[in-house]
């Protein structure tokens, strides 16, 4: 599998950041993940980098407003925390949002946002600022499909054209899809492929 050997060197934990003053120096391509919390990111995190428990599920709003970096060799990923919360005090919000939209518009060595979308439920209001935040801050963008084992095949086709027919309006989004499954493993070996091409370009 293409991908594999890179994955499965050491992936370490660099830092979260709560402010640009303290982001690592830009010097090495850069992927990041964002979601709704609850979504699966950080599951899926940990499939992509064969860790247990490297990227921690922490739902508690207000605890989790950290940009967390993690090293792998030439690259770093990083995990936006998880949006949507339904009863995030604002004030949290707004400083979150205004940390979000410094890091995405002024970050030069990020390459792409791998935005993940629940396959159950598909691009929601919620997902659809963050989608148009990556449009305006010119950060292409590719979606990952969450949970594929939890859809059904017939629904499956379905999902995807609403997912499609979203994306048609954002400007920085990748066409390709990459449905993906933490609890079977599906589409990791795709979604690992596709972050190591980046680094080599
Ligand atoms: P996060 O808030 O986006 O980091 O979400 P988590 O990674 O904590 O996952 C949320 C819940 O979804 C947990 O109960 C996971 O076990 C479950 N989950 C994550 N990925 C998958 C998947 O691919 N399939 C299934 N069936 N459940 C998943």
């Amino acid at each position: 599998e293409r991908g594999r050997k890179f994955f499965a060197a050491e992936t370490t934990f660099v830092k979260g950041v709560v402010a640009m003053s303290g982001l690592p120096p830009a010097d090495r391509v850069e992927i990041c993940f964002a979601g709704r919390s609850n979504v699966g990111k950080s599951t899926l995190i940990n499939a992509l980098t064969g860790r247990k428990s490297l990227a921690r599920a922490s739902n508690t709003p207000g605890r989790t407003q950290e940009i967390n970096f993690f090293e792998r060799g030439p690259l770093y990923l990083v995990d936006l925390p998880g949006y949507g919360f339904a009863n995030a005090p604002v004030a949290v919000v707004d400083k979150w949002q205004r940390l979000l939209k410094n890091y995405l518009s002024g970050r030069a060595t990020l390459r792409r946002a791998f935005v993940l979308i629940d396959s159950r439920h598909g691009i929601k209001a919620v997902d659809e600022e963050i989608l148009s935040l990556l449009d305006t801050s010119a950060v292409p963008f590719q979606v990952v499909l969450t949970k594929a084992d939890k859809i059904k095949l017939g629904e499956r086709d379905k999902m995807l054209t609403q997912v499609r027919g979203a994306l048609a309006k954002h400007v920085a989004a990748y066409p390709e899809l990459i449905l993906t499954s933490s609890e079977n493993g599906d589409g990791i070996a795709t979604l690992r492929s596709t972050i190591t091409t980046l680094t080599e370009q």
